[in-house]
């Protein structure tokens, strides 16, 4: 851990559907402090305010500051959002209605808060600190519960006249495919996320499949942990196997079509899933992607693991807030 740097310090939250990553973020984009919390998911809006203000108070406990120091606060979070307003309009898996984390954040440290949804927070760090740095075309997909991605256009994240662009979980990949959260059937979210994964595992066990994820998968909707799911792959398990390559052949369609039809510098895979199958899931995805670009003979388009792993959306959130509100955001050097 680096010591406080002088300069402006930024407080990054991602609230995630499991747990809430705080770190106070310095002008050079180094985390001097960070917390963790697991989100209240069920227990309601007092608690959600009470785990996002701990987490951010812990995180300026460790990086050695109080609130007076920061300059901003920026939180990703899940949708759907009133971006401007801060305000979380719905989300059934937080358990709250029109929550208004801005006010909570600004009321609890007294500085100005920056909201945008979480996976584009995350495509924005990915772009601007990982492994996008120096692209203007960007196009990021996350693999874990839920498939999420973001779209950026000469150096912008594209939120299209919907405010919603980039839903790439969302695009049908299988024609009258499994049932979808979102209602719809056949999404890549539904037979590509680790949610869709964990089904499948499921169906398999109880044809009488055997593997080492018969002890975790006990029902279709038991949490399977991605480092579980990637132990049993490394291990040559044949369900594990099956269910990933299956899982990366869908998502390399997705992204081949995307390909096609955006010709983007580079496609950045990351989430919990890619995390923890790393460099092998990653091959799979590209090869699949691949076989699907027609209209990229010279394979200019580059297909890149994420780099800042979890950090990332703790990390775009406090960068959308230093661009906001500190400057540009650029590390300024002294
Ligand atoms: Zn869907």
């Amino acid at each position: 851990m680096t010591t406080p740097a002088e300069g402006s310090l930024v407080l990054g939250i991602d609230l995630g559907g499991t747990k809430i990553l705080a770190g106070v973020v310095d002008d050079q984009h180094r985390i001097v402090g960070r917390a963790k919390e697991s989100t209240p998911a069920r227990e309601g809006p007092e608690a959600l305010r009470e785990a996002l203000v701990s987490a951010g108070r812990d995180a300026l406990q460790v990086a050695g500051i109080g609130p007076e120091r920061l300059s901003a606060i920026g939180i990703g979070s899940p949708g759907p959002l009133d971006v401007d307003a801060g305000v979380i309009r719905s989300s059934p898996n937080l358990n709250v209605t029109d929550f208004p984390l801005k006010g909570t954040l600004e009321e609890a440290f007294g500085t100005p808060v920056a909201v945008q949804n979480d996976v584009r927070v995350g495509g924005y760090g990915e772009f601007k600190l990982g492994a996008g740095r120096g692209y203007r075309d960007v196009l990021a997909a996350f693999v874990g519960t839920g498939i999420g991605g973001c779209l950026i256009r000469d150096g912008r994240i594209v939120t299209g006249v919907t405010g919603n662009a980039g839903e790439i979980g969302h695009l049908i990949v299988k024609a009258d495919g499994p049932k979808c959260g979102c209602g719809r059937k056949g999404c890549l979210e539904a037979v590509a996320s680790r949610t869709a994964i964990t089904r499948r595992v499921y169906k398999a066990i109880k044809k009488g499949a055997s593997t080492p994820l018969r002890d975790v998968v006990k029902s279709k909707t038991s949490r399977l942990k991605s480092k579980e799911l990637s132990g049993a792959y490394r291990s040559g398990d044949p369900v594990a196997v099956h269910e990933v390559d299956r899982a990366a052949r869908f998502l390399g369609l997705a992204l081949g079509g995307l390909m096609n039809v955006l010709g983007p510098e580079i496609i950045i895979v990351g989430g919990g899933v890619t995390e923890a199958l790393g460099g092998p899931f990653v091959d799979l995805v590209r090869n699949a992607a691949r076989a699907q670009a027609m209209a990229d003979p010279d394979r200019l388009v580059r297909i890149e693991q994420a780099e800042l792993g979890d950090d990332s959306g703790l990390l775009g959130a406090a960068l959308i807030a230093r661009e906001r509100f500190v400057g540009t955001g650029e590390p300024q050097r002294t």
